[in-house]
């Protein structure tokens, strides 16, 4: 009977795809879009362009793996394993959301760790998770407002804190926080968060979140550190 369940529930979700994958590859493309825009500018140093042109490939690239993943929704296995620095990737999501950011009116903070924090898992996977985190913190902020990313360490464990100044979500809204299809946005799918929630999780991470309606929300997100630091030999 369980497997019954399972199997009626992905058939439901996978009959979905198609607006899922419309929705998750519209956040690279509209980056792709801000940063060719970006390109058009004249004066731009070599360096800036050519980081311009890095990140508008790198979106691509995630927009076609986002096809794939969604297609492989039945088997969502983490693909390329590798020592991720939770600053670095941290900072390339902030630059991914930069433009979004701008265009909604609202403050981007960044705040790293003076020391690389290592961190095993899927890298294009984990800022798929954050940056549809992200996207939502700017889509809570309609008039504006602050959104902080800030990586710290505590003892064994990396932190990541996603704070915004936005919306926040009632106790009942927070329990459907992550259901499939749970979706408050006009042309929302209801499909971001559960995907984020499942990649993180898959990276051993845990997720608290602290909200107020009227005030905003407060994402922990933590991972267990990898115990390699190549700078402390
Ligand atoms: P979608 O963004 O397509 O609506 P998500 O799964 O990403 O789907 O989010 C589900 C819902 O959770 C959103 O519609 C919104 O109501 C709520 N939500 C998510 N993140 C936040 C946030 N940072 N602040 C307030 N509400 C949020
Ligand atoms: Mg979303």
């Amino acid at each position: 009977l369980q497997d019954e369940i399972i199997k009626s529930e992905k058939i439901r979700i996978v009959s979905d795809l198609a607006a899922s994958v419309a929705h998750e590859i519209r956040n690279p493309l509209t980056s792709v879009r801000g940063f060719i825009q970006l390109l058009g500018d004249g004066g731009l140093t070599e360096e800036r362009r050519v980081f311009y042109q890095q990140i508008s490939l790198a979106e691509l690239d995630r927009a076609q793996l986002i096809i794939s993943e969604y297609l492989s929704l039945a088997k969502p296995d983490l693909e390329k394993i590798e020592s991720i620095d939770m600053n670095v990737e941290t900072d390339y999501v902030s630059k991914v959301l930069q433009t979004y950011a701008n265009f909604n009116n609202i403050e981007l903070e960044v705040a790293l760790d003076q020391n690389p924090i290592v961190i095993i898992g899927d890298k294009s996977k984990l800022h798929q998770a954050l940056v549809n985190l992200g996207k939502n913190a700017v889509e809570a902020m309609p008039d504006g407002g602050k959104l902080q990313f800030k990586v710290s360490r505590d003892q064994d464990l990396c932190l990541l804190n996603i704070t915004d100044t936005g919306t926040g979500m009632t106790k009942e809204q927070l329990n459907r926080l992550g259901t499939p299809y749970y979706s408050t946005k006009e042309k929302g799918t209801g499909l971001g968060t559960m995907v984020s929630f499942g990649i993180i999780k898959k990276m051993n991470g845990t997720i608290d979140i602290k909200s107020e309606p009227g005030t905003g929300t407060e994402y922990t997100i933590s991972f267990p550190m990898s115990g390699q630091f190549t700078n402390e030999a």
